[in-house]
């Protein structure tokens, strides 16, 4: 854990959060300014800054994240009408925590990002 990172305090439940899902690798929340009707954030447990300190060790840790996101996007009732699964790197891409996360997002149309 580190100390100063909001979202290992939410793991910790150090912090309130509106937890939908955890297990030994990856832990769920509801994003507290959400974009879209379902927004959820998937975090690994573990402290990782960013996608860039991602290695081949996480292979398995990845793609748990993104089997857990399938999972909630069915619970959530979004499987059917459509989701979007964004992982926000580093400054340009708008990342404002710098604990690795996916945002599953769904509940109305989702129209792509402006050029
Ligand atoms: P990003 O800009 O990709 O780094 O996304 C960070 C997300 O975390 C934003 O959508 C924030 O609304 C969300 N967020 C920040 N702090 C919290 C918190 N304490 N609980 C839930 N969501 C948070």
């Amino acid at each position: 854990m580190t100390e100063n990172c909001i979202f290992c305090q939410i793991v910790a439940r150090q912090t309130p959060a509106e937890i939908v899902y955890h297990d030994e690798q990856v832990t769920a929340f509801k994003d507290s300014h959400p974009a879209s009707p379902i927004h959820l954030l998937i975090v690994p447990n573990r402290h990782i800054t960013s996608l860039n300190r991602i290695s081949e060790d996480d292979e398995t840790l990845l793609g748990h994240m993104v089997i857990v996101a399938r999972k909630l996007a069915e619970n959530t009732l979004i499987s059917q009408s459509g989701y979007r699964l964004i992982l926000n790197t580093g400054q340009d891409a708008g990342q404002s925590v710098f604990h690795l996360h996916y945002h599953l997002l769904g509940g109305k149309p989702l129209p792509l990002p402006t050029r």
